[in-house]
């Protein structure tokens, strides 16, 4: 009896502990008046306060958890969140939960399930996870709301959308969070017409959003580049009074600057009370990606002055910038000064670096700057030099490169295109010849070009030759009148980049089915002047598209912006903002 007493007290003193060495000194009281084997219940309350408290000591709680002959489910509890809250995650909570299932001594509580499962979302362990799925059936735990809210997080950070929409239509109530976590799912996959129908559903039922969904929903809309889905959005944040902190902030200012609304997202920057890095770093890439050079490096200064320090995201965005001017040496600058502030040069910092030198012409430069990487460059670093080598007509260093990037993917279309474009601008049409039949020996198929295009109020999706969207009648209509135009306007169309063994006619037809020119024809179809066209597409526009753009925005004085893999090109009376340099 009186050793019962003197556990609960112990019990009562975690409970207000301010540190690790008061909770050692409570542990040593503990131990003197009983021995670790029979004083489970004030032993569970140290073990918790080390593993979940943010004073706490993972290394002591494993020593103790490692003393407790028979851990009850408390314990085993708080060693798996304990661990799943460790930097950088690891398998070892998963490690920690199998360790009970087989020792069959604690029965999983709902708990355990929602904690194991976190940690499988934080490694992104999808089998193991869906083993504690099938574990949660079996318990009879699958319909409690903690377990509900970790499977969903786990396959929506999977991009198990399928899956995750299936766990929430399972959820009887479906509170705030399972709504938050699943739009931003479908956010995380680009699907944002789904993430806009979910958030149009969950204000049918009378859920509010809070910031969290806010930022899901402003994220999905900055992929895709739906402005005026973004602009409804940030409207809707104003009348519900959201109040609109640094993240909310900064979510809104990085769509704005996605979706080609640069002005937009200075203000909204500008109005900000206070920054963190990301906000400074998502203001400096926006710049940098509208090709606003001398703004962003400016603003980085202006960050440099007021002591925010940049991450490797900053450095992105600042040698980026430099990248779409030529700015050796401010890039080299940069560089170093990136070192001296201890950002660890990432491989995609390597490749921005390796653009920079490349796009200035360099690319011998480049080449060595490569082969003096400490890590092993990865295929966009290769991809990069081969465009260098390319632009240049270096055939020789080329096939090089070529070799490396080949043997890492032997399988992605876009490799060979480049280099058999670099021959093909050489004269080297054997070559051509011989590397058109490995690609077709290895079954190697060009990845579709994808453009979106935002009309009242959807993002409609078009796939490079056609596809099936249920306009395509209206759509190919619009094309031929277009085209009559642009010919009378005396365009001819730029085929030497088209890799088809077809005549010059079949090869106008592959380009005029290009992804961006269906998203085009289809805005003209629906909207008309002044409303500005706004594209984003997966890949680079191409030479033709490019010039054919120029000429639509002139010739039926309709503005349209492109967002492409690399920049933004803003097309206005028969000129592009990125003056031919892309
Ligand atoms: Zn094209
Ligand atoms: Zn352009």
């Amino acid at each position: 009896m009186a050793r019962q007493q003197a556990e609960e007290q112990i019990s009562r003193l975690v409970q207000s502990c301010p540190d690790m060495p008061s909770l050692r000194r409570i542990h040593a009281l503990l131990l003197k008046i009983s021995p670790p084997s029979s004083s489970f219940f004030a032993l569970s309350k140290i073990l918790g306060f080390c593993a979940s408290s943010p004073s706490g000591d993972m290394a002591y709680a494993r020593r103790i958890f490692l003393q407790m002959p028979s851990p009850n489910i408390f314990s085993w509890n708080s060693m798996i969140r304990g661990c799943s809250n460790l930097h950088p995650p690891s398998t070892e909570p998963i490690s920690i939960y199998r360790t009970l299932l087989r020792r069959g001594s604690a029965s999983p509580n709902s708990f355990t399930l929602s904690f194991a499962l976190k940690a499988c979302s934080l490694v992104l362990a999808l089998c193991e996870g869906a083993q504690i799925h099938a574990q949660a059936c079996k318990f009879g735990l699958d319909s409690s709301p903690f377990v509900l809210t970790a499977l969903l997080n786990l396959y929506a950070k999977c991009e198990l959308v399928g899956e995750a929409r299936s766990v929430f239509e399972a959820a009887q109530e479906k509170n705030l969070v399972t709504w938050s976590v699943m739009i931003g799912g479908y956010a995380r996959v680009g699907m944002v017409n789904e993430a806009l129908e979910m958030f149009r559903k969950m204000q049918e039922m009378g859920i509010e959003p809070d910031e969290v969904t806010m930022v899901s929903v402003i994220s999905a809309c900055a992929r895709s580049g739906a402005l005026g889905l973004g602009r409804w959005l940030h409207a809707l944040v104003d009348r519900k009074g959201i109040s609109l902190d640094m993240e909310l902030s900064t979510a809104l200012l990085d769509m704005y600057a996605k979706c080609g609304s640069i002005a937009m997202a200075r203000k909204l920057f500008d109005a900000m009370p206070e920054r963190d890095t990301k906000a400074w770093s998502s203001m400096i890439a926006g710049l940098a990606v509208h090709g606003l050079v001398e703004d962003a490096l400016a603003l980085f200064a202006e960050m440099r002055s007021v002591k925010v320090k940049p991450n490797e995201v900053t450095f992105i965005g600042v040698l980026s910038a430099c990248a779409h001017r030529g700015l050796v040496s401010e890039g080299r600058r940069f560089w170093s000064t990136m070192q001296e502030l201890g950002v660890h040069p990432s491989m995609e910092l390597y490749g921005c670096m390796v653009d920079l030198l490349c796009r200035a012409g360099l690319v011998d430069d480049a080449n060595s700057f490569v082969s003096a990487m400490p890590i092993p460059p990865n295929s966009v670093i290769f991809r990069t030099l081969l465009v260098g080598c390319k632009n240049t007509k270096m055939v020789e260093t080329g096939e090089d490169v070529a070799r490396k990037l080949l043997e890492l993917e032997p399988t992605n279309a876009e490799n060979y295109v480049l280099l058999s474009n670099l021959y093909a601008q050489s004269f080297q049409w054997e070559k051509v010849g011989r590397l058109r039949k490995t690609m077709k020996d290895r079954g190697v198929k060009a990845m579709p070009g994808l453009s979106c295009v935002e009309v009242g109020g959807r993002v409609h999706e078009f796939i490079a030759g056609g596809g099936s969207h249920p306009e395509m009648e209206g759509i190919r209509k619009m094309m031929k009148e277009i085209e009559e135009r642009i010919r009378r306007a005396g365009h001819r169309p730029v085929t030497a980049m088209v890799m088809h063994d077809v005549g010059e006619e079949e090869k106008e037809m592959a380009l005029c089915e290009h992804s961006e020119r269906l998203a085009i024809a289809f805005g003209m179809m629906k909207m008309a002047p002044p409303v500005i066209i706004r594209v984003v597409k997966n890949l680079r526009v191409c030479a033709d598209c490019h010039e054919v753009t120029k000429i639509i925005s002139r010739e039926f004085e309709q503005e349209i912006v492109v967002r492409d893999r690399v920049r933004f090109h803003r097309f206005k009376g028969g000129v592009c903002s990125c003056g031919d340099f892309w």
